[in-house]
């Protein structure tokens, strides 16, 4: 697996492929530079190595060039972030980017317009991939949040680069932090799948099955298993053509020694609203009119045993309706839990979507051992699958 240290960027014109679809508010400011930030590290290094760097990142679904969607807007942000004074070229291709790319010089800075003004883009064009290609001499790809894209930008320009492609920093470390916990964990490896469906997760599910020890099971899925096994559930949700599927998940685990565990206790209200009356009550006995909105206090407990005696813990969506801070708590309790098991020694992984927004939110970010920054792309992880942009850089 190459990566910057094995480059030399001297002199080097570095064409990176970084994530900056970022938000704006309806001024055009960047409201959240955290992705901005993330890739920082490897211009840094480039910058510092006597190269100069010319970044491309999408902004957005825009239908052709759509002015709210131009990067322009994150210029001014991009390079406080930077620290260096940020060039930018109103297109991404074409004679005024090959200008400002050849101008270029050592320790500087370009940025080009939205990669998705071209539907070429997403297409994947050869031709399209042809020409950003030409504006560097070395392909870098950071954006791990696009990695399972075979876009020009992120998987088919790598062909006009057979020994001059590398993963940048922060998606050598996703790659790096996945591998930790499914191909070399230290055991016990305990996952913990939340979030609304099973369906969404099923060939997480199955993929993971033959790498843990411990599987927690929270959510709104939690109830399609109870079901299945007999429980009555009230009005939570559930997928009722997923019954057979859930009992097969569990025998599965089951012949596989996979301990699971769901949650035995919910706080289960009268309503899908926030100040909705509440009561703790047993997940098999849930009256009708009740639906299960978070996990309750045993299961908690017991969840929390299980965390802490995990040397390897994936994590991926919530224990709970966290949106609505009465039904948060169980989704904080199981991140606290997290965050003790890894200060004592645990590696610790987050990923996808909704867990990463709840850890930010609740400020756990910092006490694990990595928050992953790309929801599909780490799914798609979780699933098996080999994604185009990291297969195109390994080839
Ligand atoms: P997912 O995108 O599948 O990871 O699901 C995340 C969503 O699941 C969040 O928006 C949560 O509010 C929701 N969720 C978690 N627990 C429950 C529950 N018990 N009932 C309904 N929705 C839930």
């Amino acid at each position: 697996m190459k990566t910057l240290a094995d480059f030399d960027f001297k002199n080097k014109k570095a064409l990176i492929r970084v994530d900056f679809n970022v938000p704006l508010d309806e001024n055009f400011q960047v409201t959240d530079a955290t992705r901005i930030e993330a890739a920082k590290p490897t211009i840094d290094h480039i910058l510092s190595g006597g190269g100069s760097v010319i970044l491309m990142s999408h902004l957005g679904r825009p239908k052709g060039a759509e002015a709210k969607y131009s990067l322009k807007h994150i210029v001014a942000k991009t390079s406080e972030v930077l620290g260096v004074s940020v060039k930018f070229a109103e297109n991404c291709i074409g004679e005024q980017a090959s200008t400002a790319a050849q101008n270029l010089q050592p320790g500087e800075v370009l940025l080009l317009e939205n990669l998705r003004f071209h539907p070429e883009e997403e297409a994947g064009d050869v031709a399209f991939s042809k020409a950003l290609a030409s504006l560097g001499d070395i392909y870098v790809n950071d954006a791990f949040g696009t990695a399972h894209r075979a876009h020009a930008s992120t998987t088919i320009i790598a062909q006009f680069f057979p020994n001059d492609k590398s993963f940048g920093l922060l998606l050598a470390k996703e790659i790096e932090s996945l591998n930790r916990v499914l191909k070399h964990s230290e055991k016990p490896v305990t996952a913990v799948l939340g979030g609304s469906k099973v369906s969404s997760k099923i060939t997480v599910i199955e993929n993971i099955l033959d790498k843990i020890d411990h599987m927690i099971i929270g959510g709104g899925m939690t109830f399609t298993f109870v079901k299945a096994l007999g429980g009555q559930i009230g009005n939570s949700i559930c997928e009722d053509d997923k019954l057979q599927l859930a009992l097969d998940i569990l025998e599965a685990a089951r012949e596989k020694n996979v301990q699971i565990h769901l949650p035995v206790d919910v706080i289960a209200a009268n309503a899908f609203a926030n100040d909705a009356q509440t009561q703790i009550i047993d997940v098999k006995q849930i009256p009708d009119g009740w639906q299960g909105l978070d996990a309750g206090p045993k299961s908690l407990e017991q969840f929390e045993q299980v965390i802490k005696s995990s040397k390897t813990i994936l994590w991926n969506g919530p224990l709970g309706v966290f949106e609505m801070p009465n039904f948060a708590h169980g989704t904080i309790a199981l991140g606290e839990s997290i965050a003790q098991a890894t200060a004592a020694g645990a590696f610790s992984l987050v990923g996808g979507g909704d867990s990463v927004a709840a850890v930010k939110q609740f400020g756990l970010e910092p006490r694990m051992s990595y928050v992953s920054t790309g929801g599909g792309a780490m799914l798609e992880m979780l699933e098996g699958r080999t994604l185009p942009g990291i297969a195109a850089i390994m080839d």
